[in-house]
């Protein structure tokens, strides 16, 4: 391990290959009373497979012992930023790896500085959460798998499920405006009959992507069913669901979708709903997909929005 770094400029390596001896046996731990720390810290660590809990734990379980007024974990790669407290003038930084898996920088930050000390016991404490953090994050990396749509990348029913009950809750909570949008492509087997499934699949691939382009939060795209899409907009009223509806039904009509040869054109009906009080998820999706098919039967390439 290397020595006490006092600013963010530098992240320290803490690599670990994941076996107890190795993390028991370090110089610092070599006695009974930091082994049985080790050894009841990393216990304790097991028992959560939500990475921001098992932070959480480390943080109060080590502070008797390092005093610590802000923590903040990254991980990019599951898009997680995790921060206890507020960041102070000296920080320790560390880059988590385990058998060369990355599981994230962690860094601890306090208005005073970290003595040698107390930065060896932290590096030592830090291998402890090695084995708990990498289950937590091969977890949750099953669960997001789980949640996606494989064909598109966005959420698939069962990730708009969970999401729109989430929003519904904060929206009625906080009295905030929220916004559906539900889009089913055109006639969009004549384009599997003609063209063939994979380049259909192409066209919803490529659906996607322009629609995410168009709104910018590609976290609340979802896959309803075969060519159809909902995307769920947080504190957006009617007049802002419109625009986007407006924006993407405009987008996908422009789209040229270019394929072995092929310049194949697509569009979208469209039908938007905003959140009422008498609402519930069901009733809020129904809303939006009356619409929608109100669009189909009113030829289609058009939005309507939900009574
Ligand atoms: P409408 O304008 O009324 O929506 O007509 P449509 O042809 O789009 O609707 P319909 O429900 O008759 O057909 C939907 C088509 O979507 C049929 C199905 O083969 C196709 N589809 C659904 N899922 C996929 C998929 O994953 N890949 C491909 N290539 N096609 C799909
Ligand atoms: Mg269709
Ligand atoms: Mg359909």
């Amino acid at each position: 391990m290397s020595s006490v770094p006092q600013t963010d400029n530098k992240i320290l390596p803490v690599k670990s290959n994941g076996s107890l001896a190795s993390l028991l046996n370090t110089k610092r731990q070599n006695t009974i009373a930091g082994n049985d720390r080790i050894l009841h810290l990393t216990g304790l660590l097991q028992t959560s497979l939500n990475a921001e809990e098992i932070i959480s734990h480390f943080s109060n379980e080590i502070s008797p012992l390092i005093a610590h007024d802000h923590v903040n974990y990254v991980n990019e790669k599951l898009d997680i930023n995790f921060v206890i407290g507020s960041r102070a003038r000296y920080s320790l930084t560390y880059e988590l790896t385990i058998n060369e898996i990355r599981l994230g920088i962690l860094s601890f930050s306090r208005n005073k500085k970290f003595t040698d000390a107390e930065t060896g016991e932290l590096e030592s404490l830090i291998c402890a959460l090695h084995y708990p953090l990498r289950n937590a994050l091969l977890y949750s990396e099953a669960v997001h798998a789980a949640h996606k749509d494989p064909l598109t990348g966005v959420g698939n029913r069962a990730a708009m499920t969970t999401t729109l009950h989430r929003e519904l809750e904060k929206a009625f909570r906080h009295s905030r405006s929220l916004g559906v949008i539900m889009m089913d492509i055109d006639h969009f087997k004549k384009i599997n009959d003609k063209y063939g499934h994979s380049i259909g699949d192409f066209a919803l691939q490529s659906l996607v992507e322009c629609a995410e382009k168009s709104v910018r939060i590609s976290d609340m795209m979802f896959r309803y069913g075969g060519e159809e899409f909902v995307i769920v907009l947080p504190e957006t009223d009617e007049t802002g669901v419109l625009r986007l509806a407006k924006r993407i039904r405009r987008r996908v009509e422009k789209l040229e979708i270019r394929i072995q040869g092929h310049s194949i054109n697509i569009t979208v009906s469209i039908g938007i709903a905003t959140l009422r009080e008498s609402d519930d998820e069901k009733s809020f999706i129904a809303r939006a997909d009356d619409a929608l098919y109100q669009a189909k039967r009113d030829g289609r390439n058009c939005i309507r929005i939900a009574m």
